[in-house]
């Protein structure tokens, strides 16, 4: 049979799993019809038919007659036709990509209503206000997002109508009161947009179609999706769904609700209920919602039935879900469900919760967190106990704490946060054009709106700070201002600290202090408030879970005893780099300059021979916090003039001491070995391996004080296991001449101590050459470290110290990156170079040993990445290990 495309699906006909081409809220309608929930009866145009309108610019051939089709089938359903004059059937059409998209894509309500059918409607309804309000909801939602007319407009023209009556709430205009409206409305349209507002029922919903499609690629949409990493190709599909009231008087309404607490995860009633609404009201702060809780009082029946469906999202769905619902003359009906975003602190109750009602095993609860919410767990949180004034309290939507001079507007936000100002948004509400905003701020205040606001689904989306509801504070977005309780006004510019995990408002800079997860790592956990201790339960049992099952290894970059002891305390394995350079400096910078400066041998000598004690020292301590794990330790990276002054001071210090006429003898050698030393291009110069093989006695002195200490603690009963890592290695050859001294050192040592070392050595791959000469280079190496920093340097040709701030915006909005290679490891290049390396080091040595420092071991995308390719371990931070952890164990899944 030939293939024959279908580009409209009946609710009864999809499922949840067909997200891809019916979108989420497409494929959750259809699932819940499926499984018997009321839903109203509709269809989905499919993300194939929106590509193919995207790519051509008009709908693919066939749709205009399945949508036909699918209408007609609709309409003998429900016993009436779309515009019908007597009793028409209306419906709303609905965007819905694969990923929500918060308040990206605009939703037309009430199409199929025009001048004739309004009044069939109020006949039918018995309810000539209801009629009205919905035809001008209509033109009002379909003037704005179908034929581009400023919103705005039709806010005054409501505020105006309302004024002249004496109202402040909409449900006080009368028919009459809306019957002109709609005259108004209708001129607004026919002004703003050079048309008439369509009366033909099919002519509207046509046109709202190609709206959703073209609503894909609004700038709004494409910010969004750069920012959650969303692929631009995806496309929308279009939901067209039979319309069901709300806004038929007080025994009607409509609500939003979370099966459970996205914020702790708590089963319980969660949602919002508004009566006599529609849509968006509930979410818009139109007028101020009831807790879901009162439903109960208010439609028992409704209320029940409610509970009822959410039980059954949970059990099949096996997870948080958050839902739509509208209340129509005492009958219930389902607009939306879908898998609820939470906070991070709940990803982990509500995991671990699952698996305790054996909805999910353990495999899945690790599939259900991530590092990156790990990692927000981590930061610090506010001094509970500030003596900062606290001025105001909202609901916690999205937890951190956040600090900032306070802003009243999307544009000063990004202005003074590209100047380098913290800043913390502050709005009545927000709507899809503070997007900007919100990104650019460290948290968002604002004054309205609930759990589901657009602020606080947003915010929780990023991962940023938010508390929303504020509304004792009076914001003035005009005047640029806010008014505190007791009278006193916050003006733009002032600071506010804001507290997202308990929705604290405080005047002024609130101290921080360290989050309860990193007190449980370091193991300072003491039986604190029951929230903390219910989070820190469920991230250990977590951390269990994952390292129960990755592959992967975790070590930690750390340079001193300190770091290595936290390392350990936060689960290292061992440390992957210990970076020597850091033991230059200090009261050693003057060893260190006599060494550079050295004319002699015997001069030179002495300076390594003074460094020598030093430097094993050091390494008696690392060995010691590390006892029974390997210790990578690199030798000498950095190039030597970073060991010497800064130029410019320093030929002010010559100059001053010569114009004084006093002794500056060393200050001029100096200066003349920071000339001699200079280089144009320093990370491509006399650095790494090169300084082994042209300082004499440099990498030497280096090994000596390794294996003196490792000697030193084995005699204490220890158990060292120090690995040399020679750095920045390009060909075999230099691993080879470095090598062969090393060896001899550790036989010297091995010989005077009389104690047997095991040293490995092995070096770092981050030079193209060296990824692709791998083969060879695993002859002389016991193990390979791929320092990803300086692969992406020199694979790339960039430095990172220059073009992160330089051009990489520009090419992180062409979207050349989705997101820097310096973040996350470019596997397409630096990536395959690694697989290579890694593939042609085993075939050379079937025992290497592969691992990778540098920031990408932290990553969690990277941290998958070097699962795939079986690496052993990764290094990274230490903070950063706690992370790394969860995400091997969800590699390995
Ligand atoms: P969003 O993706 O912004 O949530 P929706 O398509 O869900 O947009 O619709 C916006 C609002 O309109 C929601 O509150 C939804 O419940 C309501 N709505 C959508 N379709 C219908 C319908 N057929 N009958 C009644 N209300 C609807
Ligand atoms: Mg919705
Ligand atoms: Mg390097």
């Amino acid at each position: 049979e030939p293939h024959v495309a279908k580009f409209v699906y009946d609710f009864t006909e999809g499922n949840k799993d067909l997200k891809d081409l019916l979108g989420g809220k497409g494929a959750n309608l259809a699932e819940m019809t499926n499984l018997g929930l009321p839903v109203p009866p509709g269809f989905t145009i499919t993300t194939e038919a929106c590509k193919v309108y995207l790519e051509s610019g008009e709908e693919p051939a066939a749709l205009r007659d399945e949508v036909s089709a699918h209408l007609d089938a609709l309409e003998q359903r429900m016993g009436k036709k779309l515009g019908q004059a007597d009793d028409p059937l209306l419906v709303s059409v609905r965007s819905g990509a694969k990923f929500s998209m918060p308040g990206m894509m605009d939703t037309v309500l009430n199409i199929g209503l025009s001048d004739k059918s309004v009044q069939g409607l109020a006949r039918q309804a018995g309810d000539d206000r209801f009629a009205w309000d919905s035809y001008r909801r209509l033109i009002q939602m379909f003037g704005k997002t179908v034929l581009g007319v400023d919103g705005d407009l039709f806010e005054e023209a409501l505020d105006k109508a309302k004024e002249a009556k004496k109202v402040t709430v909409d449900t006080d205009l009368e028919a009459a009161d809306l019957k002109k409206l709609v005259t108004a409305f209708k001129k607004i349209v026919k002004k703003e947009a050079g048309r008439d507002f369509p009366q033909d029922p099919r002519e509207q919903m046509d046109l709202a179609i190609h709206a959703v499609f073209d609503s894909w690629n609004t700038d709004r949409a494409k910010l969004y999706r750069r920012q959650e990493r969303i692929p631009g190709d995806l496309g929308t599909a279009v939901n067209v769904c039979s319309m069901v009231f709300g806004n038929l008087g007080p025994d009607s309404g409509t609500g939003v609700a979370f099966t459970r607490d996205p914020a702790s995860g708590h089963q319980g009633v969660y949602g919002d209920y508004l009566q006599n609404a529609q849509g968006e009201d509930v979410v818009a702060g139109i007028r101020n919602t009831v807790p879901l809780a009162e439903l109960e009082q208010i439609d028992k029946k409704s209320y029940d039935q409610l509970m009822q469906i959410m039980a059954t999202l949970e059990n099949h769905y096996k997870d948080l879900c958050d839902i739509e619902f509208t209340i129509e003359r005492g009958q219930l009906w389902m607009l939306q469900t879908r898998v609820g975003k939470r906070t991070a602190g709940a990803a982990f109750r509500i995991a671990t919760q699952l698996v305790d009602q054996g909805l999910i095993d353990e495999a899945e609860a690790l599939q259900r967190v991530t590092g990156a919410q790990l990692a927000q767990l981590m930061f610090p949180r506010f001094d509970e106990n500030t003596k900062v004034a606290q001025v105001g309290r909202g609901i916690a939507a999205s937890p951190g704490a956040a600090v900032g001079k306070a802003v009243f507007d999307s544009y000063t936000a990004v202005k003074w946060s590209r100047s380098g100002e913290k800043v913390i948004l502050v709005r009545r509400e927000t709507n899809p054009d503070d997007l900007d905003g919100m990104i650019a701020a460290e948290g968002i205040l604002t004054s309205r709106g609930g759990k589901t606001s657009h602020a606080a689904v947003v915010a929780r989306g990023m991962g940023k700070t938010c508390v929303c509801g504020a509304e004792e504070l009076e914001v003035d977005t005009k005047r640029r201002r806010m008014t505190v309780p007791g009278g006193h006004v916050v003006e733009e510019g002032d600071l506010i600290s804001i507290d997202g995990s308990s929705g604290k408002v405080y005047l002024g800079e609130v101290p921080v202090v360290p989050s309860p997860v990193v007190e449980y790592f370091e193991g300072r956990m003491h039986a604190g408030a029951n929230d903390a201790d219910e989070l820190v339960e469920a991230v250990h049992r977590i951390m269990a879970f994952a390292d129960r099952k990755r592959r992967l290894r975790v070590r930690a970059n750390a340079d001193n005893a300190e770091d290595a002891l936290r390392a350990r305390r936060f689960g290292a394995q061992g440390i992957g780099l210990c970076r020597t350079e850091h033991m230059f400096l200090g009261d050693r910078r003057e060893l260190v300059e006599r060494l550079i400066l050295a004319d002699t041998e015997t001069e030179r000598e002495e300076s390594l021979k003074a460094l020598l004690p030093l430097q094993k020292q050091d390494f008696v301590e690392l060995f010691s916090a590390m006892d029974g794990l390997p210790v990578t330790v690199r030798l000498l990276d950095p190039p030597l003039h970073e060991f010497l002054p800064d130029i410019t001071e320093l030929s002010v210090r010559v100059a001053l001491a010569e114009s004084r006429q006093e002794p500056h003898e060393n200050e001029l050698r100096l200066l003349q070995a920071v000339h001699r030393l200079h280089e144009q291009n320093p990370m491509l110069g006399l650095r790494g391996v090169r300084l082994g093989l042209v300082i004499p006695g440099l990498f030497t002195m280096q090994v000596r004080a390794i294996a003196e200490a490792a000697a030193e603690r084995k005699n204490a009963k220890g158990d060292p296991r120090a690995e040399i890592m020679i750095p920045l290695v390009g060909t075999v050859q230099e691993l080879e001449i470095v090598r062969e001294e090393a060896d001899q050192v550790v036989a010297e040592v091995e010989a005077a101590t009389g104690v047997e070392l095991k040293l490995s050595i092995g070096t770092m791959i981050e030079l193209p050459r060296a990824a692709l000469t791998a083969g060879q280079i695993a002859e002389a190496a016991e193990f390979f470290s791929f320092g990803t920093n300086d692969l992406t340097q020199t694979v790339w040709g960039f430095s990172r110290d220059d073009v992160e701030a330089s051009f990489f915006t520009a090419y992180l909005e062409k979207g050349i990156f989705g997101v820097s290679p310096f973040e996350t490891i470019d596997k397409d290049g630096v990536g395959s170079l690694v697989k290579l390396a890694a593939e042609a080091g085993r075939k050379t040595r079937p025992d290497l040993k592969l691992g990778v420092c540098g920031e990408h071991g932290g990553d969690p995308e990277s941290v998958h990445f070097f699962h795939e390719v079986g690496l052993d371990y990764v290094s990274c931070s230490p903070f950063r290990i706690p992370v790394a952890r969860l995400e091997a164990g969800r590699a390995a899944i």
